[in-house]
């Protein structure tokens, strides 16, 4: 049965997804969160909608390319070791996934929301008042050194047969004609076509426009406090600023989730994994299309109204600092590839928490212990892309509707929650 009154916690780009979604069923929806509306993660990264990035962060030989990096200054990896439970035993599980059955398998979910997702994006900016700087240019990934990318063409191999996500391959003498912004020299690139980009904080602020024109309440600086329980199911959500009675509520809190247990009753295997981005008034050889710089992890951005540098993966806790070595490094990885790397003038330097599991998997469903309530968080590096999909899964199990996808693989209850 369709719940009349749903509220979302959690403003970021899943909650808000969900919204609509839900919103469009019919439902009526309060959308809440502690900050503003995708202010948090959803906010300064790179905005690419990539189903190009279907293989998850643990795969054959991660271990030993990771090791090294580790102990480098300006990797784009860093883990700040501590004896903390939660982060030891999330490092295990990653490490034992480090092999090709796990790989593929999650691979073969994560394609299955990206694809739907890639989809829905172009039927929201079709159909929608959202204002995002949507383009469809591609992705290309970079490469600095002919074995990196001789080597990257198993990969490529891989995608084409496996999930139908072709590429057209560039040889370093094309590269310049095709991107006049990279150095002569380079070793060649992949452009994977299909990938498109939109700038995540002016999507959230659109969205947010047409969600209270639809009459979705929104509830800003409104923090979860708790749920108020009738046995196993809840009765209302209880917020900073008051109780909003409930027939079913949605947790979008991305990477504070772990930290909401005590009232979702849910010990979810997530980790905070930081990432930097420097964002720029546009350079004057400003890329075209944009850039994945493989051997430096360094990801660029360009929009009509701007260019962003971003990256890096930092198992640090919920360590709020910006840390001048891994900007820096996002600068250094870029001049390595760039004329001009860095734009004129710097409109913000930023970090957010990436909603990480070991497994690269959301993490979608009801939670076990509380009826009506569901989980949508985990989304790790791509929860621009997988929104529009998470979204409409979350409102068609909210609603008992058929499933647009097979959530199973996403089950909370692969955690036991
Ligand atoms: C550098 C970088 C680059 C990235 N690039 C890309 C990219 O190109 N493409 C892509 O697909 N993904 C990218 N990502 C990943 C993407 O940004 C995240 O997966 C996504 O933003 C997660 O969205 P979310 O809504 O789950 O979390 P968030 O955006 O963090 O939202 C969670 C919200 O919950 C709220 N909240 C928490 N606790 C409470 C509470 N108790 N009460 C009320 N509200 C609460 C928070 O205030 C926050 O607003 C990138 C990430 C980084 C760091």
């Amino acid at each position: 049965m369709t719940p009349r009154h749903v509220v979302v916690i959690g403003a970021g780009v899943i909650g808000t997804a969900c919204a609509h979604y839900l919103e469009r069923a019919g439902v009526s929806v309060t959308l809440l969160d502690r900050g503003t509306v995708g202010n948090a993660c959803s906010r300064g990264n790179c905005g690419y909608v990539c189903p190009s990035h279907v293989l998850p962060l643990a795969g054959p030989g991660v271990l030993a390319k990771t090791i090294p990096l580790l102990f480098q200054r300006n990797s784009p990896l860093r883990i700040r070791w501590r004896l903390d439970p939660a982060l030891l035993s999330w490092m295990g599980r990653f490490a034992l996934r480090c092999n090709r059955r796990d790989m593929l398998s999650s691979a073969h979910s994560i394609a299955a929301l990206l694809n739907s997702s890639r989809s829905l994006y172009d039927q929201l900016f079709a159909t929608e008042p959202l204002h995002a700087e949507w383009e469809q240019r591609g992705l290309l990934f970079v490469f600095r050194t002919p074995s990196e990318f001789a080597h990257y063409a198993h990969t490529d191999d891989l995608l084409r047969t496996q999930f139908a996500m072709p590429a057209r391959r560039y040889d370093s003498k094309e590269l310049g004609d095709l991107e006049p912004a990279l150095r002569p020299g380079l070793a060649g690139a992949y452009h994977y076509e299909l990938d498109a980009h939109l700038r995540p904080d002016r999507l959230l602020s659109s969205w947010r426009d047409l969600l209270l024109a639809r009459g979705v309440q929104i509830r800003e600086h409104c923090e979860l406090t708790g749920f108020d329980l009738e046995g196993r199911r809840l009765r209302a959500v209880r917020t900073s600023l008051g109780d909003i009675p409930a027939d079913a509520a949605v947790v979008a809190a991305g990477a504070w989730t772990p930290l909401l247990r005590k009232h979702t009753r849910c010990s979810v295997p997530i980790q905070p994994g930081k990432g930097y981005s420097i964002t720029y008034t546009r350079p004057q050889r400003c890329p075209r299309i944009p850039l994945a710089l493989r051997e430096r992890a360094v990801c660029i951005t360009a929009w009509k109204s701007g260019y962003r540098l971003g990256s890096t993966m930092e198992f640090a806790g919920y360590d709020d600092s910006l840390n001048r070595t891994r900007l820096d490094a996002l600068k250094r990885g870029a001049a390595e590839y760039l004329h001009e790397p860095e734009g004129p003038l710097v409109y913000e330097e930023w970090y957010g928490w990436r909603p990480m599991t070991y497994d690269d998997l959301p993490i979608l469903g009801r939670a076990q212990r509380v009826q009506n309530l569901v989980v949508a968080t985990g989304h790790g590096m791509l929860g621009v892309t997988m929104s529009a999909a998470t979204g409409l899964l979350i409102s068609e199990l909210v609603c008992g509707q058929p499933m647009s996808l097979d959530p199973a693989p996403f089950s909370p209850a692969r955690f036991n929650l």
